[in-house]
């Protein structure tokens, strides 16, 4: 085994064999458990490289290590003096520039990392990293349309449709809502189990008053999308305020507006209920129901809803909280007693209710990719506090 080899094991050793390796097309990422290890490997090959300034690779893993720190201009600097050495090997310079894209990438200087990419592409590096990489290029910079194209290219469906339905989102908020709707339908052609096409789709109809339309897309986004993710729907659509109303008489006056609010969340939850009850019970399909019976304020229905879910998984904490919640207010409470109680379920629904089933981080709202360690769709809902 070389020197150089001896050096590479002992880098890869020290970011542990984890997904985010120095070396792979996903790159570290600051927030992972190998950023940790980073100031010590820098160190180790920091020493090593000063013995040997031609060791190419050494160098470009060195960089990367600056890159995972966060010291970009340094990272930029190691790239720059490699790509100046004369009778550097064109597939080395190649490497160099794709690397030095990827700072440019981390660093937020879009026009360069381009240039480099591009730079990179024509000295023969990796066509398929490099689409991998301007499509995270195009992400970060909200083009997403490009970045849809790229994941095309690459056949990776659950990114390709989650762009699209970014970018649909855009359109929509510039009043273009009829190309917002076709993008979307497009998005679940081109993967079904696509959970944010059919949240937006849902939202859209709920939005525009079309109860009809949502209570269709909602049975079969709860069809498409993987039993794990289906809460998803509910979430999204549990988010979308009651509207204001338009326009007419009594614009802006509390009782027309409290009117129609309470219409919304009358047909919300009709609709709601409606595709829940077509399914096989559920927990988490159950819970949901449950909160939109308690949003139109039937709090009868409500309980027996949450008992429902009880009978289902004893320890589910959330409908254990809303029951405890729905009860307290049925008991005759001392004023003291009440205020104690109040104070912990307040406490208690702040709990991130949201995990990430890969890596386990714990979010307050939901996602669609892990800020962590950037599964897809990976979003779980918590089921018991010691997850
Ligand atoms: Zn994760």
């Amino acid at each position: 085994m070389t020197l150089l080899d001896r050096l590479k094991a002992g880098a890869r050793t020290l970011l542990g064999n984890r997904r985010a390796d120095i070396l792979s097309p996903m790159g570290p990422d600051a927030e992972s458990p190998g950023a940790r290890d980073a100031l010590s490997a820098i160190q180790e090959l920091s020493r090593v490289v000063r013995n040997d300034p031609d060791a190419v690779e050494i160098y470009l893993a060195l960089g990367n290590l600056y890159r995972l720190r966060g010291d970009i201009e340094r990272a930029v600097q190691i790239r720059s003096s490699l790509i100046v050495r004369p009778g550097l090997d064109p597939q080395f310079k190649a490497r160099a520039l794709f690397e030095l894209g990827r700072d440019y990438r981390r660093g937020g200087v879009m026009d360069r990392a381009l240039a480099a990419f591009d730079e990179a592409r024509a000295l023969g590096a990796d066509p398929e990293q490099i689409t991998f990489e301007l499509a995270l290029l195009h992400a970060d910079s909200g083009a997403f349309q490009e970045a849809a194209a790229q994941y095309a290219r690459l056949g990776f469906r659950p990114a390709q449709a989650h762009y699209m339905v970014r970018h649909a989102e855009d359109l929509d908020r510039c009043g273009r809502p009829d190309e917002a709707r076709a993008l979307l339908a497009k998005a679940v052609k081109v993967y079904p189990g696509a959970v944010e096409a059919w949240r937006a789709r849902l939202v859209m109809a709920a939005r525009t008053g079309e109860w009809r339309r949502a209570g269709k897309l909602l049975r079969e986004g709860l069809e498409r999308v993987p039993a794990s993710i289906r809460f998803l729907l509910l979430e999204g659509l549990l988010e979308l305020e009651a509207p204001a109303p338009r326009n007419g008489n009594g614009n802006g006056v509390n009782g027309t507006n409290g009117a129609d609010s309470a219409d919304f969340e009358k047909k919300r939850c009709a609709t709601v209920l409606a595709a829940i009850e077509a399914q096989e019970p559920d927990l988490l399909l159950q819970y949901y129901g449950a909160l939109f019976l308690l949003r139109c304020g039937n709090r009868e229905e409500a309980g027996n809803w949450l008992a429902k879910a009880m009978v289902l998984r004893p320890d589910f904490w959330a409908a254990r909280l809303e029951l405890l919640s729905l009860s307290m207010e049925q008991q005759h409470l001392s004023p003291v007693f009440r205020s104690q109680l109040e104070y912990f379920i307040e406490h208690a629904r702040k709990v991130k209710r949201f995990v990430c089933g890969s890596c386990g981080l714990r979010r307050e709202h939901t996602f669609c990719v892990c800020p962590r360690c950037r599964s897809w769709h990976s979003a779980t809902f918590r089921m018991s506090l010691q997850d």
